[in-house]
């Protein structure tokens, strides 16, 4: 092991990064690994940003990102002040470790779920409580959670991921509402796939003064490049938020596209269905062929694939171009989580699965 460096702290000599999902540049590759949307943004986003690329990016941008606040709130029912919007959802989700946990407090979520949050407790140097869902990745009840004693009712921050990643399971807004109201600490329900699923728990942050939502644009509406992301919430927690974010968190170009974005929801909202539609298709088929895939709410299925051990799947897909996910943690490592992609691109993944079953 390299020696140790004097200059960096333990706790960041000592930290696991999150590891993102691989962009590769192969040629031809189907990129199926990191649920990016497979349909460009709508051609009014792209004619914006364009249009906004002169001389004035040597100005500052909109310190408060107030217009994109402004339509945000309109289309939620809410107000400005129950909104911050920050360097994707990522940012969001780190100002609440440092707004809420004071280092040694417990920051909580469920397994499996989004990785980087052990990664945000880690950074922080919070203490870390994660709990297992149900064996079928369903939301255990609080008389269960009371029960199984590792749950913490007072942990300062909890993170659920719902719907669910990777599972891609959804949860019903009223088990969510029954576990926020247990919790004395913040809970952030991370709704990145919400496009995808039926539900939501939006009106949860517009209730209870402890709830947070967040949201993204990477997902749904085809902008993980520009990285913007937003929570909604009471007007007193989300000020706290943002006295401690950068003054500058939101590029202009972001806030452009994004303010774009929702002057234009029809073109997405037809995404979702097509998306959807293909999901459902995808599932079918690989089901024909021998996967388990578990019911999703979201732009990707997790599937157990037949014969060979999912971590060879992986190369075997590779081998023919495609790019799935694979995670080493126990709950899930016989399964792929496989990004929907274009009709297309699921065409090609179910014919590679049948050269390889064959
Ligand atoms: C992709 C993802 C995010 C991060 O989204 P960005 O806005 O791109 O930072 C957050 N939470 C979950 C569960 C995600 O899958």
């Amino acid at each position: 092991m390299a020696k140790k460096n004097p200059l960096i702290r333990p706790l960041v000599h000592a930290l696991h990064a999150y590891v993102p999902g691989e962009q590769p540049k192969i040629k031809g590759l189907i990129k199926l690994n990191t649920n990016e949307n497979p349909y460009p943004p709508s051609p009014k986003v792209l004619r914006a940003v364009k249009a906004a690329v002169d001389g004035r990016l040597r100005l500052y941008p909109n310190p408060t990102a107030e217009k994109l606040r402004a339509k945000l709130a309109k289309l939620h029912g809410s107000k400005p002040e129950n909104i911050i919007v920050g360097n994707g959802s990522d940012e969001v989700l780190a100002l609440a470790t440092r707004a809420f946990v004071e280092p040694n407090a417990v920051i909580q979520y469920f397994t499996p779920s989004y990785s980087l949050y052990p990664v945000l407790a880690d950074i922080h140097g919070a203490k870390k409580n994660a709990v297992k869902l149900n064996a079928d990745f369903s939301l255990p009840s609080v008389a269960e959670l009371k029960r199984g004693k590792k749950w913490n009712f007072h942990a300062a921050l909890t993170f659920v991921t719902t719907p669910n990643a990777p599972s891609g399971r959804g949860y019903k807004t009223g088990e969510l509402e029954k576990l926020c109201r247990a919790q004395k600490g913040v809970v952030v329900l991370d709704e990145a796939y919400v496009d995808f699923a039926n539900e939501n728990g939006l009106k949860l942050a517009l209730k209870f003064p402890h709830v947070l939502v967040a949201r993204t644009f990477s997902k749904a509406y085809s902008l993980c490049f520009q990285r913007v992301g937003y929570f909604i919430g009471h007007a007193e927690i989300i000020a706290a938020l943002d006295k401690i974010r950068d003054s500058y968190n939101v590029n202009g170009l972001g806030q452009i596209a994004a303010e774009a974005t929702l002057d234009d929801l029809k073109f997405y909202r037809a995404n979702f269905k097509k998306i959807i539609t293909t999901r459902d298709s995808l599932s079918r088929e690989l089901t024909k062929l021998g996967f388990r895939v578990l019911p999703s709410q979201t732009n990707f299925i997790l599937a157990k694939p037949p014969l060979f051990p999912a971590k060879e799947w992986l190369q075997k897909l590779r081998d023919q171009k495609i790019l799935v996910r694979w995670f080493s943690a126990p709950e899930v490592s016989d399964y792929l989580r496989i990004t929907i992609g274009t009709p297309a691109e699921a065409a090609a993944l179910v014919r590679a699965v049948r050269e390889i079953v064959r």
